[in-house]
């Protein structure tokens, strides 16, 4: 057993636990689940209060799955969940879980599908129900002995179901139950209305809550990615070509991912490495010392195998996953930045991990600027400048050597040095798309169509005000036009160089498209006054546009491009 799945251990959790534990890959608690395990443990009741994404559900079931009888075939575990979303998620990450525990069935209850087969799933003895209140009311309309043997209670996103109007049904299912049980309660906030259940139905509950501490992080600039979660490696992909980097570190959740993903881009031809809690300590300092001296360039790692690194050549931290606490989203970032250098960092946030990002966000006590994924056009623009970045230095020292080399192919195959050059650029970028639509089907991805944050009650399913959704969806249509619109937009750039200094428009716009590797009709409006110039560029891209050109000159002066705010 590795050291980190020991800190699983040390919670006194049951062994096909920590073997299910082991599987999925989680390496060490998080905060909630370090705090919650060995109070529910020891059998107390408990309120915890934690934001989306700090691994709740592992909180609560780990250590009841521990605890249960497998060979009992009755229900003995109820989880309520707000909507019939959460409780799927809830219901197989228990069986995940308990996967190890072969005589463990988990069936989930909810509104929207046939009763009948829920009603099976719980004669046949299933120990652990996950269910919406609504429907589980139903059912015990029906049966309402079905909970008596219940011995687990836990109420999990309790402040969202007293939002969506569960407080009644809520009622009910507590006089179901039997008084002797442990519960637990979980909730992002703790209104009044959630104290006042806790009080009266809680027994001297213990309270866990993770405090989020205000952190700075100013030498780094961060931006975020709306991504779907399925689509993640081809963002990553994508994101590695546009993005001018040093040495890179991206963050995954398990083991297996930093695995994946480190196949995933060598077999790209990226110097990539994965760092995780199995990695032994030799050859963990092997691959820092790799990152440092440059014979690695990507390094894909879990929070806690990249804990305290500290290579000044990374410039760039990709958070793949979201991480599980905005304290760890603190210490990842500063991965870069090392030594009062500069460094970036991204986040690519799915759709379901938008509230997790405005936790982060008012714990770091700022706003992160959502960014468009890289579309295929940059992609191939990036890969255009780096073949020209590649082939200008030989063309400005070309060798001897190979200009008899060319003069003899041209001679022996009979050819023009066009025909020449052509088949060398195919050999120099085989597999490698240069054309939008290819580099679509290299790396397809959907973007996440901006629209606000649902409302959950709508999107998740029960209990829902059907007037809303009319109006709600045509709000989400007329967001992609616009969408579109702002892809197109430049912005004014300014440069301290004008007329006084001998320049004129087509000097500017050649050194942006030769060194900025933009397609002329990228570039709009160039004014050139005495002391100054302005020029229009793509606002998509433009930090990127920008760094490419910092240390472009015109006139043998430096252009110094700046976005101008008026
Ligand atoms: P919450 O209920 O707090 O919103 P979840 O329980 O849904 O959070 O967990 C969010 C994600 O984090 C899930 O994908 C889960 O698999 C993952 N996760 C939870 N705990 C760990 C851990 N200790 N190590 C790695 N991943 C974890
Ligand atoms: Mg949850």
């Amino acid at each position: 057993m590795t050291q980190e799945t020991g800190s699983f251990a040390a919670l006194g959790l049951s062994s096909p636990i920590l073997h299910a534990i082991t599987k999925a890959g989680y390496e060490e608690p998080s905060p909630i689940q370090a705090q919650a395990i060995p109070i529910i443990m020891a059998g107390h009741d408990m309120i915890g209060q934690a934001q989306t994404g700090t691994g709740k559900t592992a909180a609560f079931a780990l250590p009841i799955l521990s605890k249960i009888d497998p060979q009992r075939r009755e229900p003995q575990v109820l989880v309520l969940a707000p909507t019939r979303e959460l409780a799927l998620q809830v219901a197989e990450a228990f069986e995940t879980f308990a996967s190890q525990m072969p005589s463990v069935s988990v069936v989930a209850v909810y509104g929207g599908a046939p009763m009948g087969l829920q009603l099976r799933a719980l004669r046949q003895g299933a120990q652990v129900i996950v269910a919406t209140p609504g429907r589980l009311v139903d059912h015990l309309s029906r049966n309402g002995d079905l909970l008596s043997s219940v011995g687990y209670l836990v109420l999990d996103e309790a402040d969202e179901m007293l939002k969506l109007g569960f407080m009644d049904d809520l009622e009910l299912i507590f006089q179901a139950l039997p008084a002797e049980r442990q519960s637990v309660l979980f909730s992002a906030t703790l209104p009044h209305s959630i104290r006042a259940i806790a009080e009266q139905h809680l027994r001297e509950p213990q309270h866990v809550k993770i405090a989020s501490k205000t952190q700075t992080v100013s030498r780094i600039e961060q931006a975020c990615i709306m991504v779907h979660a399925d689509q993640k490696a081809n963002v990553v992909l994508r994101v590695l070509e546009v993005e001018d980097f040093d040495a890179l570190i991206a963050f995954v959740r398990t083991k297996q991912e930093t695995l994946d993903l480190t196949s995933a881009l060598q077999a790209r031809g990226y110097k990539a490495a994965a760092l995780n809690g199995d990695i032994a300590q030799n050859h963990r300092e092997q691959v820092i010392e790799s990152l440092k001296d440059g014979r690695l360039d990507i390094v894909i790692a879990t929070d806690v195998a990249a804990r305290g690194l500290d290579v000044p050549r990374i410039t760039h931290v990709l958070n793949v996953d979201m991480p599980y606490d905005p304290e760890s989203y603190v210490h990842r970032i500063g991965r870069t930045g090392r030594a009062g250098r500069e460094g970036k960092a991204l986040l690519l946030v799915t759709p379901r991990e938008r509230r997790m990002l405005s936790v982060v966000e008012r714990v770091i006590g700022q706003k992160i600027d959502q960014v468009q994924l890289p579309d295929a056009a940059a992609v191939l623009q990036a890969r255009i400048s780096k073949l020209q970045a590649d082939l200008t230095p030989r063309m400005q020292a070309p060798n001897g050597q190979h200009k008899s080399l060319l003069e003899r192919l041209t001679t022996t195959l009979d050819c023009h040095p066009e025909d020449l050059a052509l088949a060398l650029l195919g050999k120099l970028t085989e597999g490698m798309a240069f054309d939008v639509s290819g580099i679509e089907r290299e790396y397809p991805v959907q973007e996440v169509t901006a629209r606000p944050e649902r409302n959950r009650s709508f999107e998740r399913g029960e209990r829902v005000e059907r007037p809303e959704r009319g109006s709600r969806e045509r709000r989400e249509h007329r967001g992609s036009p616009a969408m579109l619109v702002d892809q197109q937009n430049r912005v004014r750039c300014r440069t301290a160089l004008g007329t006084r200094d001998g320049v004129a428009a087509r000097n500017l716009l050649g050194a942006i498209l030769n060194e900025g590797g933009l397609a002329r009709d990228a570039i709009g409006r160039i004014q050139i006054r005495e002391t100054f110039s302005l020029v229009e560029l793509p606002e998509e891209g433009l930090e990127r546009l920008l760094g490419k050109l910092k240390d472009t000159r015109v006139g043998g002066k430096p252009l110094k491009l700046r976005r101008y705010r008026e």
